[in-house]
């Protein structure tokens, strides 16, 4: 009786580089990817909270965005738009064009 046998038929059973630990990439922190919306296009990169004590007020809910909570920063992507940088929740970025119009776009 040997379990081993079958492993010699397996044509996976070789290469010993498979699986082997490499750099990760698409979830690298501080990439910023660009997002299409009616009132234009905007930076918005995600954030996991953590590492800081500071606590941001969300401009769609003016509720408070906890430390440590995942959330996105998004500011437009025209040139000087860096300035305009707002910590959102995630779900109230989702539905800030629902808010309907005349309100802020903050
Ligand atoms: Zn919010």
């Amino acid at each position: 009786m040997s379990p081993r046998r079958s492993r010699r038929l397996d044509p996976f059973d070789r290469g010993g580089n498979r699986g082997a630990s490499r750099p990760v990439g698409g979830s690298v922190p501080g990439v910023d990817r660009i997002e299409e919306w009616p009132d234009g296009d905007w930076r918005v990169r995600r954030v996991t909270g953590a590492g800081t004590d500071k606590v941001y007020r969300c401009p769609g809910c003016d509720q408070e965005i906890r430390a440590g909570l995942p959330h996105l920063v998004s500011w437009p992507a025209w040139p000087g738009g860096e300035d305009e940088r707002r910590h959102w929740h995630t779900a109230c970025w989702r539905n800030r064009v629902k808010r309907g119009p005349g309100r802020s776009r903050y």
